[in-house]
């Protein structure tokens, strides 16, 4: 039986990309336990469009159990460049809607308070809704008020009869990463101020394509939107799309506002970026074609260069144990033996193991120890951030490599 899709329920019969069976990309593993290397579990990833209302999208979903079980928190804080971009997302919305001090900002995924910080030191009203407790934790001790819970339209209705109402609602790089979509988008309807703006970043479908970017697939990453799909998803919730900014972040992402039908007047970023869509042909199964010879050929110029580093005895790291770097390592099915180790800033992922490759991951000071000749940078959006800060490899001689959207040493 053909898989359904998770917005319109029609059978999924036309493949983009299958990158096999792999273990979910944030769970790492203890150093010397060969029992979690015997336990580890492996699920299929494999995306699909639907050729009904052209939501692409990834067959499985994994059980929630297996995602918050990870004994470590993605904590935003950890991107000195992404609390910037937080703090420039404040500023600008409340210049934008001339925020009065009594607006109340919801945000979900509201992690460490990354993001919601920022509206408080002005002085707002904030609610942080948050599933993972470890990151909740963290948020309230900065004085963050914060639920922990999934959010759908049955948590938007409890907080409504509580008396909340939202004249701000963000779930910045959240989308892509929830289940049930359409329930998920109900929530904001239901909790969203009759004169209410939400905003929901994400990364462009149309920059994954044009850009091979295939190790933004990872498990927990159920959707890769186009702003097609996304107008399909508010109009069924009464909602609707009312401006598109195209930002830079995570390769290329959109930034969509969103209010209730009519509320707001329509800025001409909608047409814009509509018009790049129907240009790219996004609602035609040909256009995903291009995506798995385009991996499969980055995956061949890794082997190579690997090859050819060793012959030339020169040694390999990686840096940034992020998801991105795992679906990369695990499609290559690199190990141990390619990149000797990666460096984390995150004390919770260093002396771990990274999942399914098993390459160990060490505090960045293990850069200096080591001196690699090749720095592998896995989260190629972030390569200015960490080729300013990693500058000393050119001491000894190091070059920074990245493999997406091709082979680059820099
Ligand atoms: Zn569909």
């Amino acid at each position: 039986m053909s898989p359904q899709c998770r917005f319109c329920h029609a059978p999924l019969d036309q493949s983009v990309i299958d990158l096999g069976h792999t273990p979910l990309a944030n769970s790492y593993l203890p150093m010397n336990d060969p029992n979690a290397i015997a336990k580890e579990r492996r699920f299929a990833l494999h995306v699909m469009v639907c050729t009904q209302c052209w939501l692409v999208q990834t067959t499985e979903t994994v059980p929630a159990d297996a995602i918050f079980d990870h004994g470590y928190a993605y904590l935003s804080s950890f991107s000195t460049g992404w609390v910037a971009h937080a703090k420039r997302f404040a500023d600008e919305m409340v210049a934008r809607f001339s925020l009065p001090k009594s607006a109340r900002i919801v945000e979900i995924a509201s992690n460490d308070g990354y993001l919601l910080q920022h509206f408080k030191k002005m002085g707002f009203g904030t609610l942080g809704i948050e599933p993972a407790g470890h990151a909740a934790e963290l948020a309230r001790a900065k004085g963050i008020e914060t639920r922990i819970a999934f959010f759908g339209e049955d948590q938007a209705r409890a907080l409504r009869t509580e008396g909340v109402l939202a004249d701000l609602m963000v779930a910045n790089n959240v989308l892509a990463h929830v289940p049930d979509i359409a329930d998920f988008i109900r929530g904001f309807s239901t909790l969203l101020a009759p004169h209410g703006v939400a905003s929901f970043e994400f990364p462009h479908l149309a920059e994954l394509l044009k850009h091979a970017q295939f190790d933004t697939i990872y498990h927990e990453h159920y959707a890769y939107l186009s702003l097609g799909f996304v107008e399909r998803l508010m109009t069924k919730a009464g909602l609707e799309v009312f401006d598109v900014i195209p930002l830079p972040t995570h390769g290329g992402s959109l930034r969509v506002l969103v209010g209730h039908r009519g509320a707001h007047a329509v800025q001409p970023g909608r047409a814009k970026t509509r018009a790049t869509e129907t240009e790219m042909q996004l609602e035609r199964p040909e256009s995903y074609a291009a995506l798995a010879q385009r991996t499969a050929q980055i995956v061949a110029d890794f082997h190579r260069f690997v090859k050819s580093a060793k012959q030339a005895k020169k040694t390999i790291a990686g840096y940034g144990a992020a998801a991105k770097g795992n679906t990369f390592l695990n499609t290559a099915q690199a190990g141990s033996h390619d990149l000797a180790f990666v460096v984390d800033r995150n004390p919770e992922k260093q002396n771990h193991l990274l999942p399914g490759s098993h390459i160990p991951v060490y505090a960045p000071a293990a850069i200096a120890q080591h001196k690699p000749d090749y720095l592998i940078i896995l989260p190629w959006n972030l390569a200015d951030e960490v080729m300013a800060q990693q500058a000393q490899i050119r001491d000894w001689g190091g070059q920074f490599v990245t493999f997406i959207p091709k082979l680059q040493i820099r």
